[in-house]
């Protein structure tokens, strides 16, 4: 019955699969390099680097099944315990997440549209992308970007070597880069999907996110109500993915509302910020139903209970009574020291009254604001 789980990474994603894992009887063993992560309150935690072998080792021994929760893992370290443990989701899915050229050409290949882009690795060529792509777009790292980092926006040709001195022209550094056309998007959504060991899947409907400076802000769900055409297409999208990968575990997946249309901007192989709000809003939350979906255990209905904001809580924490005074307030703290935009933790509104919303969101973004 005991059934070990080895996480790598060991952040507030892993946090929360741990706090949903234990009622379920489950035991956490995790794998980051910062010997205070946010996990290390909760369960064994060996603190060494990725590439340490003895280290992967020893905790690979500890373990029956492997997932990750931070998307920069090396894919070899993946695959190489892969050899012995199960892990998922599978490493093809961490591979093609890392690098933002991949993941576009998979969509492509899924005929799931994106936002046109081309890749970069000189100056001369993102003169020619620009012209061919069209202005305004954005130039990104291929790797390694997260939370808006490594990314230029650029609006006329007058933009462009400014850009590549900030992205491209370290001479130590290749320049592996994709620009892609800017979108006017009406809105940014996501959609959680599920897929177990023995190929159940199950959707969470999709999700109304909020960035600033490549933050997410707030998620709010469900997204559209009544528009059921998209939500069928973000389902459809989901399930090229979860099949053609043979996926198991949580999948994330962003796009870009435009008019009648998604364009996926990328997809994360892990449980997703955008889906915290599951913990109070939905009948089973996506930390609990990736850990059901790679023990091969039965998928949790993803009925919604009512209507639902989460709001991340970035560089700074509101009192914790303040909080807590809000009606229907649930409060998550991931015990990180505070730091300019850091993720310490998010709010999560739940109501069944949809008209409430408005005020329960108005009363937190107060607080936020102070
Ligand atoms: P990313 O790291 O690709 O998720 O980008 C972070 C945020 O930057 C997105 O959530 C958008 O708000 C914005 N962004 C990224 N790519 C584009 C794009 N091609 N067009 C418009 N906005 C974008």
């Amino acid at each position: 019955m005991s059934k070990k789980i080895g996480v790598l990474g060991g952040g507030q994603l892993g946090r929360m699969l741990a706090l949903a894992g234990y009622p379920l009887g489950l035991h956490f063993h995790f794998f980051d390099p910062s010997v205070d992560a946010p996990v290390s309150e909760l369960a064994p935690h060996i603190a060494r680097d990725y590439i340490d072998m003895d280290g992967i080792h020893e905790f690979q021994q500890r373990v029956d099944v492997v997932t990750y929760e931070f998307e920069n893992v090396p894919v070899q370290i993946v695959q190489s315990i892969a050899e012995h443990t199960p892990v998922f989701p599978p490493a093809i899915a961490l591979e093609t997440a890392q690098d933002r050229v991949k993941e576009k050409t998979f969509f492509h290949h899924l005929s799931i549209p994106t936002p046109s882009f081309t890749t970069v690795d000189s100056l001369v060529d993102l003169y020619s992308a620009c012209e061919q792509v069209g202005l305004p777009g954005i130039l990104k790292t291929r790797r390694m970007g997260y939370d808006g980092k490594g990314q230029v926006q650029i609006d006329s040709t007058e933009d462009i070597s400014l850009a590549w001195q900030k992205l491209g022209s370290t001479v130590d550094r290749p320049a592996h880069l994709i620009y892609e056309r800017f979108v006017p998007f009406d809105a940014e959504l996501s959609i959680l999907a599920v897929r177990s060991t023995i190929g159940e899947i199950a959707y969470y409907p999709l999700i109304q996110n909020t960035h600033l400076d490549g933050i997410l802000r707030t998620s709010l769900a469900p997204a559209f109500n009544d528009d059921s055409a998209l939500q069928e297409m973000a389902r459809d999208y989901a399930h090229r993915i979860l099949e053609e990968m043979q996926y198991v575990g949580v999948l994330a997946i962003e796009f870009f509302k435009l008019g009648n249309t998604l364009l996926a901007n990328e997809m994360a192989p892990r449980v997703h910020n955008s889906g915290h709000w599951t913990i109070e809003g939905s009948e089973t939350s996506q930390f609990e139903n990736h850990l059901r979906a790679i023990l091969g255990l039965p998928l949790g209905s993803t009925a919604m209970r009512g209507h639902v904001a989460m709001f991340n809580l970035i560089g700074a924490t509101p009192p914790r009574a303040d909080v807590l005074g809000v009606p229907n307030a649930h409060l998550h703290l991931y015990a990180k020291e505070a730091r300019k935009g850091r993720k310490l933790g998010h709010i999560t509104i739940r109501t069944d009254s949809e008209a409430e919303l408005p005020d329960l969101m108005a009363n937190i973004q107060s607080l936020l604001n102070t």
